[in-house]
């Protein structure tokens, strides 16, 4: 059996990775579908931030017990998972505890006792979770985009982590061999007496079903990942270096609309100058998004980072107001969108072949993009540097200079300007008439 187990083990593992890394490489290519963006500016300011916001979860913490919460579930579930790589030794080279060959007994006493806390913290901190969701039901987890999938998969996530946890103890109780260390069992001393009276036999076959359930569940969760909002363990990261490092009200130009601009105020400019020849230095083939393809890709690695936590939707004053818009929505229709063009593309040999569906009417409405007051108040909220008012502004523009769909009054805005140089309905010289106005 034992060569066997090993073997066993070895296809479940790699098997487990390999369907990951499939999934790593179709989000790549998923995100990658959005428009080039050179973001490679301050590369040390963007560590910094990603050491403090991602890593150091500082962003998280302004919400105290929320915050707190997640970080002991986000340090415990990583520093538990160090034992995955005794796990791994083990089943592959079927030994038992390597880490008890290679680490004096006090060392390794003292790991897996830090585990075993963090084990029962995160099973604390789980179950809260779920009672804030489910029993308290917390406002900003009701919202009509999460219910559904989102609703399930905020809690499947939790059982997960409860089956994990459990099964880490329960294989440490049931290991006679280990218990009789009498160390670092601090806590599984205390589950141990549950199984007393169990014949050998019976408890190494708990221990034995323990263990490998646990590996399998890694490997489960970890390909799980890739259709949860759950990503964010793993694009937190890239997302806050990447985020944005202006200031939050400086929204960018449009370039060709500045080239005209310039122009037209530059006396000494050439109107017959020769015209571009590329993209970047002359007009785009479309102005703004209307679906994801012409959206930047930070925005799409925004998508798949969002946590569907809706601290920015809770913050949003059009939100707070009634209006339909909902920042976390926005976020979440992008990545739905993606992931239908990504399988598209998967189910036609590599090339998107027009589905009749876009980001805009189909997922967003011209409705909840104009409800934003562009405060930047939901990227201030995000705890992961998350940036909806970005896409909102370039769908935005779409409508504005592709289809002329802005709402009436901006129209007119938009007219009077160009006419007057002023946002009124009066002449140059009347311009300053809007003060008789109050
Ligand atoms: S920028 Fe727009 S979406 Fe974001 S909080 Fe303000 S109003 Fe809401
Ligand atoms: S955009 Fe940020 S704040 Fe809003 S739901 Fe997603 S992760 Fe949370």
């Amino acid at each position: 059996m034992g060569i066997l187990s090993n073997i066993l083990f070895a296809i479940i593992l790699f098997a487990g990775i390999g369907f990951f890394a499939k999934n790593v490489k179709s989000l790549f290519r998923n995100i990658k579908l959005g428009k080039d963006k050179d973001i490679s500016d301050n590369k040390p300011e963007r560590l910094k931030n990603m050491i403090n916001i991602a890593l150091g979860q500082s962003k998280m913490v302004k919400r105290p017990v929320s915050g707190f919460l997640h970080v002991v579930v986000y340090v415990g579930f990583i520093i538990i998972n160090i034992e995955v790589l005794e796990i791994i030794i083990d089943g592959l080279f079927g030994t038992h505890r390597i880490g008890l060959s290679v680490l004096p007994t006090s060392v390794y006493g003292f790991l897996i006792s830090t585990f075993e806390v963090l084990a029962v913290l995160v099973l604390v901190a789980v179950v809260i979770f779920w009672i804030r969701r489910n029993v308290i039901k917390i406002k900003r987890f009701l919202s009509s985009e999460m219910s559904g999938w989102p609703k399930a998969d905020g809690n499947i996530i939790l059982y997960f982590e409860v089956v994990l946890m459990s099964l880490f103890l329960i294989m440490n109780a049931t290991d006679l061999e280990f218990q009789a260390l009498s160390s670092g069992n601090v806590i599984s001393q205390f589950i141990a007496p549950l199984f007393s009276g169990m014949a050998e036999g019976t408890l190494h076959l708990i221990e034995r079903s323990a263990w490998w359930l646990h590996i399998i569940g890694i490997l489960v969760f970890l390909n799980y990942l890739y259709y949860s909002k759950h990503l964010h363990i793993l694009l937190a990261f890239p997302n806050v270096y990447y985020g944005k490092l202006t200031p939050k009200g400086q929204l960018p130009n449009n370039p060709t609309v500045t080239k005209e601009v310039m122009l037209m105020m530059d006396p000494n400019a050439d109107p017959f100058a020769a015209a571009p020849e590329t993209e970047a230095e002359g007009e785009p083939e479309k102005f703004g998004a209307s679906d994801v393809q012409d959206l930047p890709w930070i925005n799409l690695l925004n998508a798949y980072t969002c946590t569907e936590c809706g601290r920015c939707t809770s913050e949003c004053p059009a939100n707070l107001t009634g209006k339909k818009l909902s920042p976390r929505k926005i976020m979440m229709d992008t990545r739905d969108r993606l992931t239908e063009v990504g399988k598209n593309i998967d189910a036609n040999k590599g090339v998107f072949v027009p589905d009749g569906k876009q980001l805009l009417n189909d997922y967003i409405t011209p409705e909840e993009l104009w409800a934003c007051t562009s405060c930047n108040a939901c990227v201030e909220a995000c705890p992961v540097s998350i940036d909806p008012l970005s896409i909102i502004m370039e769908m935005r523009s779409y409508l504005v200079m592709e289809e002329s769909a802005a709402p009436t009054e901006l129209n007119n805005m938009m007219s009077n300007i160009e006419n007057n140089g002023a946002p009124w309905p009066y002449n140059q010289q009347d311009r300053l008439n809007w003060k008789n106005e109050a």
